[in-house]
């Protein structure tokens, strides 16, 4: 176990996007394995680990998951921004509102100076309400593109058809590493 430890590389990955979108639920899902059965607001910051063995390397991400709450940003913000490694930008496909809101997560993050070698991705959450889709792939690809990361469409909850839970933190692994 300890000698284990010490090999161990830690990244520090922020999972950022309006509330409601889907950011506990997804961490949560990737660290835990399975779609919570009940989730609260997050209130300030909460973090989440897991270990993943990528080539014969022990991984740890560590997945840092923020309320919208403006009493805690003004605060927690400049904290949460420290020594990341690697950013998740969060939408809901359901909620277009959500999508428009992703500037505003950008341009945060190039407040907090963020090295521009950080690796950013963006991923479409609740891809299972298929019926109620807001955010089409193509304008969500688009965006990705415009800004240089690519764009993961997944579900949260385990959903055969679209669940790239795994993918999307497994291919950031392997971009840390
Ligand atoms: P956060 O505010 O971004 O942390 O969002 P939460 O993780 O708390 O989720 C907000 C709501 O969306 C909760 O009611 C979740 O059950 C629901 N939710 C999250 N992910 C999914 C998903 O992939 N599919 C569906 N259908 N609902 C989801
Ligand atoms: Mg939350």
């Amino acid at each position: 176990e300890e000698a284990q430890d010490v090999q161990r590389k830690v990244f520090k990955i922020i999972v950022i996007g309006d509330s409601d979108v889907g950011k506990t639920c997804l961490t949560y899902r990737f660290c835990a394995g399975k779609f919570p059965d009940k989730t609260e607001a997050t209130i300030g910051v909460d973090f989440r680990e897991r270990t993943v063995d990528i080539d014969g390397e022990l991984i740890k991400l560590q997945l840092w998951d923020t309320a919208g709450q403006e009493r805690f940003r003004k605060s927690m913000v400049p904290h949460y921004y420290r020594n990341v490694h690697a950013v998740v930008f969060t939408y809901d496909v359901t909620k277009l509102a959500s999508f428009q809101g992703l500037p505003m997560w950008l341009e945060e993050c190039d407040q907090h100076s963020l090295n521009a070698s950080v690796p950013r991705i963006l991923v479409g959450n609740k891809c299972d309400l298929t019926n109620q889709v807001q955010v089409e792939t193509n304008i969500a690809q688009r965006f990705a593109d415009a800004h240089s990361m690519p764009l993961f469409e997944t579900s949260a909850k385990e959903d055969k058809e679209c669940d790239n839970v795994e993918a999307i933190f497994l291919t950031l692994a392997h971009k840390l590493k």
